[in-house]
């Protein structure tokens, strides 16, 4: 997830996010100066069913043919989401060589504009996370989630690179879970990858996180994709010593137009490790009892993500199919074209105990 530079945003753009966070300008320009903050936020919300209305066409026919129709119904229903993935901007100050979500685009939308489409997804009834974006911006989101949606867990997702203490004393009362991506305690593995930023070391930011994250009441939580440079690494001491909540392990994927294919900003196939290689490495972990496994095909189907104009992103064929904006057609149109399967969600553990306040964390 990313953060884009403001210098690089159109301009109109840049004039709504500033206007929405004027009068912060001194912090704005410290989120800013830094160029970018790869973030992503997962936000669960209350379950929401959805429910189609029984079809006035209805034969009223035999029970058979009655419950056949009550199947239809319940098929052409729309997913029931409880946790969705808003990546608010496509820029990222790293070059992670897999990336899956390049910076194809450098729009973020204002920040009202965002905030509309998050209460639809609120009165909608699902959760939604979401992705990077400046300091201020990401911390204002996650303020209105938690305090006017009453959202029962908000996350971030980032590469932690931008992330300084005076965001947790400010937001962290507000966040749930910061979920960090890191894919090797080595750092001369991270640079091969391409997981970090000039001199900065990802490994020792990695900790001081954890730290801020213990300090200020927020659940950590790593993010790893395993692939040719560090499938061979044994991470076990590393992660217990840092204690997530949860670690999350990803199979490097392929996606057409993202990081593979003639239109694709990364050429991820010299990262991609087989099955046997991913199911190698969960082995050597296998006593990591936070370990969260993702395969391929569980990462395809199973989230619910919402790009940078607020478009589900359906990912089955391969490739990232935009649907039209909830914020033009409305939650219950849009998600229709996310390709999410609920059951596959439900299948890799999607939903579990995602708001603090139910943890029980050893701070
Ligand atoms: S995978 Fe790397 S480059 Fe891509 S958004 Fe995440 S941190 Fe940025």
């Amino acid at each position: 997830m990313q953060l884009g530079v403001l210098c690089r945003l159109p301009l109109a753009v840049a004039r709504a996010v500033l206007a929405a966070l004027r009068g912060r300008l001194g912090a704005l320009c410290w989120s800013l100066s830094p160029l970018s903050l790869p973030l992503s936020l997962p936000l669960p919300l209350p379950g929401w069913r959805g429910v189609s209305a029984p079809s006035p066409a209805a034969p009223a026919g035999p029970r058979r043919e009655r419950e056949r129709q009550r199947q239809r119904e319940r098929d052409d229903a729309p997913p029931t989401p409880t946790s969705v993935n808003y990546h608010f901007t496509r820029q990222c100050n790293y070059k992670c060589g897999f990336c899956f979500h390049t910076a194809k685009t450098s729009f973020v939308l204002p920040l009202e504009e965002a905030r509309r489409g998050l209460a639809m997804l609120k009165e909608a009834g699902e959760s939604y996370g979401g992705a990077s974006s400046f300091g201020e911006f990401v911390g204002k989101l996650v303020q209105f989630c938690k305090q006017e949606l009453k959202l029962p867990s908000v996350s971030i997702v980032s590469n932690g690179s931008l992330i300084r203490e005076r965001w947790f004393k400010k937001y962290g009362e507000y966040l749930d879970i910061l979920a960090i991506s890191c894919d090797s305690f080595d750092e001369n593995v991270n640079v091969l990858i391409g997981r970090g930023q000039g001199k900065k070391n990802h490994v020792e930011n990695l900790h001081k996180l954890r730290q801020w994250c213990r300090e200020y009441g927020v659940a950590f939580k790593i993010n790893s994709v395993i692939n040719r440079f560090n499938v061979e690494e044994d991470m076990n001491e590393q992660i217990k010593a840092l204690n997530p909540v949860r670690w999350k392990v990803f199979q490097c994927l392929l996606i057409e137009g993202e990081n593979t294919g003639e239109d694709a900003l990364r050429e991820a196939e010299k990262f991609v490790i087989s099955d046997e290689d991913f199911e190698q490495f969960l082995d050597r972990h296998k006593d990591v009892s936070c370990l969260v496994p993702e395969s391929n095909q569980k990462m395809r189907d199973s989230y619910l993500i919402l790009d940078e104009y607020m478009r589900f992103l359906n990912c089955r064929n391969g490739r990232k199919e935009p649907s039209k904006s909830i914020l033009d057609v409305g939650v219950e149109a849009a998600i229709k074209f996310s390709g999410f399967d609920e059951k596959m969600f439900l299948n890799r553990g999607g939903k579990y105990v995602w708001s603090k306040a139910d943890m029980k964390l050893d701070w």
